[in-house]
């Protein structure tokens, strides 16, 4: 039963919160987004991770519930089980944040 809970991630009132905490902070960081190859790394992290929704490959975690395609870019994201590897001194220029934002709540249905 457990199991089955933690397979459909936080409510939606509670990844719309996640959200918009993912926003402010991406916002904060100047829209700065990791390299490709730092990117790649954490999605493929994120693949053979349990709480990873590979069909939606969305992070079902309480904490988050992001599509991980936008998570993973964002260097202002961590991992809410510290998995992915430090991005501190890796980023390049964003510059997408309004059309991601969006286009995140719509892929995130009730
Ligand atoms: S962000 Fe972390 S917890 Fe979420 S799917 Fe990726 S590795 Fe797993």
């Amino acid at each position: 039963m457990a199991a089955k809970k933690e397979q459909q991630g936080p409510p939606l009132g509670r990844r719309v919160i996640n959200l918009a905490k993912a926003v402010t902070r991406h916002v904060r960081d100047g829209g700065q987004k990791v390299s490709d190859i730092t990117y790649q790394r954490r999605l493929e992290i994120c693949r053979s991770c349990a709480s990873c929704d590979l069909g939606r490959m969305v992070c079902l975690e309480m904490n988050c519930g992001c599509k991980l395609a936008r998570k993973a870019r964002w260097r202002s994201e961590v991992c809410p089980l510290n998995r992915w590897p430090s991005s501190s001194d890796d980023c390049v220029s964003g510059g997408e944040r309004h059309e991601e934002t969006e286009n995140s709540i719509a892929m995130h249905p009730p």
